[in-house]
């Protein structure tokens, strides 16, 4: 690749030191050079004219499961459906095609007229079809309805599933995928359909969530030059032992793909009322489910403190971040160097945001929730009640000196559309000025998987991965119209948005 000189922009300094840096060299798939103001730039090479817009490090998005969502895009989105009858008029169109099977997901009974959702069971989609197999999947990845050809074909190992109504609860429906598989070609083709969503996005790196069977699709795809997009990859915990065993560690691979470390789960999801809480969900005794005993939690944090493998533990409810967080104060002795991360962690408590900053666990949250569940009547507030407001408390996590990054879930992919739900956050705990939000998208998800000194920053030496955006992003207003104009990766362009 040549090197190639940006300039004409601003390029926007996230951390406290300001640098008025207005030009940069690419080479190499780094940043080989900054030009402050006024300093005399290069002439003969390759340039590319950013016609005074914004410059930003390139996004981390430090939650995806993007392998998925490609597969998804491939399937059938219920996501934009406004009643059940839309759902199942798509279903039905996918069965009268070729398919062999009618995948929906991200539904969402919020988007419905009011009490549609007690309808949708199994003999609603044995309606569809007798012969295929008919899945809607919710939006939160934590619930799916099936109808009887589908149910025959999961394996009675699988617990949650209540077969009287065709419904599918945690684990199994995060494994749905692999239980109807997806063809080599289609995994192939989600990566490189999610890739450029994701370029599309501003996103250069990822904290992805995948099976070995994934991981080492990707190690094939990168052996092969076609990785365009950075990714540390997180392993289910079902392969704990084996990743121990053969003595991998967080950190094994390089800046284009590697082992981050294992992914395990405390409890579900607000949405299906199965996260964790201390106190019930609103007009019922349901306080949702711890999903592994403490003591087997216990095992596992010091299996991975033994081994250096860093833990993404997914935890929702305060109660479940609570118990997590009193089980890592006993096994971990002092601040864990392995910088453990907690998931979502929307509803908390104090003790549990003291005993992280102590720790140095991480808080890897999901802003775009705000926008989806967090506005006043919306998900959060019929099911928690008053305690809605407090959730995602961004800032009182920040100011108590833990360290929060952000993450899409694909739920759905795009930081900017996240961001702007922390600058309206509807409580002070949470709102975020812009500058700092920014941060949990970019300076701080870098550090979570030890890649502070390559990314997250503009700075000579690191990593060539930048975003370029036609408004200023450090003020409210022009942050929220901000549009992507060109992303780069390792220093090279991979989207440019159509004039
Ligand atoms: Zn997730």
């Amino acid at each position: 690749m040549k090197p190639t000189l940006l300039y004409n922009a601003h390029f926007v300094a996230l951390q406290k030191r300001t640098h008025n840096i207005t030009a940069v060299l690419l080479n190499n798939g780094i940043i080989e050079k900054t030009f402050i103001v006024g300093k005399k730039l290069p002439t003969a090479m390759k340039k590319i004219d950013l016609k005074g817009n914004y410059v930003i490090p390139g996004f981390i998005d430090s939650h995806t499961h993007l392998i998925s969502r490609g597969l998804e895009l491939q399937r059938i989105d219920l996501g934009k459906c406004t009643s059940l009858s839309e759902c199942l008029e798509k279903l039905r169109a996918a069965v009268q095609r070729d398919d062999d099977l009618a995948f929906g997901s991200n539904w969402d009974e919020f988007m419905w007229p009011h009490g549609e959702k007690n309808h949708l069971m199994k003999e609603t989609l044995d309606k569809i079809s007798k012969k295929k197999p008919v899945i809607m999947r919710r939006v939160c990845g934590h619930f799916a309805v099936v109808n009887t050809k589908a149910l025959e074909c999961i394996p009675r190992q699988w617990k949650i599933v209540d077969r009287k109504n065709g419904f599918l609860y945690e684990n199994v429906v995060d494994n749905l995928n692999e239980i109807f598989k997806s063809s080599k070609g289609m995994l192939e083709k989600a990566i490189d359909l999610a890739t450029a969503e994701a370029h599309s996005h501003g996103i250069t790196t990822v904290h992805e969530i995948a099976t070995p069977e994934r991981f080492r699709l990707l190690q094939e795809l990168k052996r092969q030059g076609r990785l365009r997009l950075r990714f540390a990859v997180y392993i289910p915990r079902e392969y704990l032992h084996e990743v121990a065993s053969l003595g991998l560690s967080s950190g094994l691979g390089d800046d284009v793909l590697k082992f981050a470390g294992i992914k395990i789960y405390v409890d579900g999801a607000i949405g299906a009322q199965t996260a964790a809480l201390s106190r019930p969900y609103e007009h019922t005794n349901n306080k949702g489910m711890l999903l592994i005993t403490t003591q087997r939690l216990r095992n596992i944090a010091e299996i991975a403190e033994d081994n250096g493998i860093q833990l993404m533990i997914h935890s929702i409810g305060d109660r479940a971040t609570h118990a997590v967080m009193k089980t890592l104060e006993r096994s971990l002795d002092k601040k864990s160097y392995l910088r453990h991360r907690l998931e979502h962690i929307e509803l908390v408590d104090d003790y549990s945001i003291d005993a992280m900053a102590r720790l140095n666990v991480i808080a890897s949250m999901q802003p775009n929730f705000v926008r989806r569940w967090q506005t006043p009547g919306s998900m959060y507030e019929r099911y928690v009640g008053t305690r809605y407001k407090d959730m995602n408390c961004f800032k009182k996590l920040l100011s108590k000196g833990v360290r929060v990054i952000f993450g899409s879930d694909c739920m759905p992919i795009g930081p900017l559309y996240g961001i702007e739900g922390v600058v309206h956050h509807p409580s002070i705990t949470g709102r975020l000025d812009p500058g700092e939000a920014m941060r949990c998208y970019t300076t701080a998800p870098a550090y979570a998987t030890f890649d502070e000194d390559k990314k997250g920053m503009i700075e000579t030496g690191k990593l060539g991965d930048l975003v370029v955006l036609d408004k200023n992003p450090l003020q409210e207003k022009s942050l929220c119209e901000a549009k992507i104009v060109m992303v780069f990766v390792d220093g090279e362009l991979v989207y440019k948005k159509n004039e």
